[in-house]
């Protein structure tokens, strides 16, 4: 084992991590999980959902030593046992396809430099598009200077 080695939280509540799937020095990819137990099915009310089958879902985080880090979020999918609805859970610590952190940061970076700016220093792809941009303006940020282009990240 390298003698760089220690163990790091990622701070983030709800959430288990499963693995680390990549560890490079340019990118971190975590596999993580939802520590919430059976969430209240969203069409009766219902307490006990089982799960359905689990999908996975990459959501972008915060850098960490300049690094990328990608979260993979085994994101799981319940049928419900009252009304036999499906549905896939949601988590409070994430919006889109981002942390509510790095959305946070995207929001307090584009209000000294551009969207464009923002986007970049947080190495998400496309500013102007629906994935960053579109986050700004939820979130009150500015708006994109220009009309979506495409390939926005998360798509
Ligand atoms: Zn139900």
């Amino acid at each position: 084992m390298a003698c760089d080695v220690m163990g790091v939280r990622l701070y983030l509540r709800q959430v288990r991590v499963l693995a680390v799937a990549v560890d490079t020095p340019n990118e971190l990819v975590v596999e993580v999980e939802s520590t919430v137990r059976r969430p209240r099915c969203p069409h009766c009310g219902f307490c006990g959902a089982r799960v359905h089958d689990t999908r996975r879902r990459k959501i972008r985080d915060l850098e960490v030593s300049g690094r990328a880090v990608t979260l993979v979020w085994h994101r799981r999918r319940f049928g419900c046992g009252n009304c036999g609805e499906r549905f896939l859970e949601d988590h409070c610590g994430f919006e889109g396809r981002m942390t509510r952190r790095l959305a946070r940061r995207l929001v307090a970076d584009a209000t000294v430099v551009t969207v464009a700016a923002a986007a970049r220093r947080h190495k998400l792809s496309c500013p102007c598009g629906g994935g960053a941009g579109a986050h700004l303006v939820r979130a009150g940020g500015r708006a994109p200077q220009k009309p979506p282009v495409s390939g926005a990240f998360g798509r």
